[in-house]
């Protein structure tokens, strides 16, 4: 694995320089790299980008281009896919429980492929797709993941064989299953766990001559962070290998979204107050919970920070806060941090999933920009050429 996409401080300042901040860096050839990462390491797995952890529509583009499909869940992302000429048969909608308004935009846009968990979505579908082809979501009990995803989805896999009779009574083309193991997870165990369950209800339902023809196996790839270090490398390699062993012959579908957008931008945002409180140290950025760092409270994300004076001068404990007016709007708490100015710059790296997806305009205050690195980091080298 190469380390992710990082700026390095000279770039920091420059984009600093150039754009104002808070601005959001992105690298399409991290992009690539990711994408690339599950061609390479579980072979012939069709990849569905989970659009939801990051939609912006440069990084959807890149990923168009190298042949992804997507995973959507609503009619905005729908008809965001197919204004951008992405087809049909390259979504699935897989919110287990759908809207009148994203069915509909199913129905519009030609879309046939969709989870479910319930008997009630079975009829939904049926109404507006009929014939759409389903997979049957199921419960996977995990603790190894940061974000739970199985308390909201999925049936329990002992209903599993009723639910697929229903939808083939009611005219669906039953062709498989899907699980999620929850979000950044970070053993292989929970997905070979659910990789045996499904085995069991592949069988059982072939008893019943229903034959079952996908799996997928969601999302939930982990990225590094803070201190910790995982080998993805080693658990996909062991989910691949049983994935040979129990499901040699079927379509195997996968859901990443974390893994593929969560190390392609850095932020770079600005200490714009500073303030001691109580005998406590308070930084105001120009970035706060209600922007990029919205992950904070919707991801349970700790994000990494940098500054340019690491390592220079003894460390303070410091609490940073948003630009917001809103005291809820607390971004880091006792972090570890060499004294600040006001214009100093932090640089956030990893931050490309369920961060600007989820930011707001609250308070008046614009998402951060997002710019391609690639684009930018050849003006920025005339720019120094001129300057030199
Ligand atoms: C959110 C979601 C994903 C993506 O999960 P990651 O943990 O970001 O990989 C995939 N599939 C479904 C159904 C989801 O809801």
């Amino acid at each position: 694995m190469k380390q992710p996409f990082k700026l390095s401080w000279n770039a920091v300042e420059r984009l600093a320089e150039r754009y104002a901040t808070p601005i959001l860096v992105l690298s399409l050839s991290q992009v690539e790299y990711n994408y690339k990462f599950f061609q390479q390491h579980l072979p012939g797995v069709k990849v569905f980008y989970a659009m939801k952890s990051n939609p912006e529509p440069r990084l959807i583009k890149k990923l168009a281009d190298l042949g992804s499909s997507f995973d959507v869940a609503s009619d905005g992302e729908i008809y965001a896919l197919s204004e951008m000429g992405i087809p049909p048969e390259r979504m699935v909608y897989a919110n287990p429980v759908k809207t009148p308004r994203g069915l509909a935009a199913a129905q519009k846009m030609g879309v046939r492929q969709f989870t479910y968990d319930s008997e009630s979505e079975i009829d939904k579908i049926a109404g507006f797709i009929p014939g759409a082809t389903v997979l049957l979501r199921i419960r996977i009990d995990n603790n190894t993941s940061l974000v739970d995803l199985n308390k909201k989805f999925g049936t329990d896999p002992r209903e599993a064989l009723a639910l697929l009779r229903r939808a083939r009574d009611r005219g669906l083309d039953a062709a498989g299953l899907c699980f999620h193991v929850g979000s950044q997870n970070t053993a292989a165990e929970a997905y070979l766990y659910a990789l045996s369950v499904s085995r069991r209800i592949f069988d059982a339902a072939a008893r019943e001559g229903i034959k079952l023809r996908i799996l997928d196996i969601g999302g939930g790839f982990p990225i590094p962070t803070g201190d910790l270090n995982i080998d993805v490398i080693a658990m996909v390699e062991q989910i691949q290998k049983q994935l040979a062993k129990l499901f040699p012959h079927t379509e195997i579908w996968t859901e990443p979204g974390r893994f593929i957008s969560g190390t392609t931008m850095n932020l770079i945002t600005r200490v714009i107050g500073t303030q001691v409180r109580n005998g406590k140290q308070w930084y105001y950025l120009d970035e706060g919970l209600y922007g990029t760092f919205s992950g904070i409270l919707f991801d349970h994300w700790e994000y990494e920070m940098e500054t340019a004076k690491t390592k220079k001068g003894p460390e303070i404990e410091a609490i940073f806060a948003g630009p917001s007016c809103d005291s809820l709007d607390i971004v880091f708490r006792d972090r570890k941090t060499v004294p600040l100015e006001v214009d100093d710059l932090i640089l956030v790296p990893n931050c490309g999933a369920y961060s600007s997806a989820s930011a707001t305009t609250f308070n008046g205050f614009a998402k951060a920009e997002i710019v391609v690195w690639e684009e930018v980091k050849e003006k920025l080298q005339q720019n120094m050429a001129a300057v030199s």
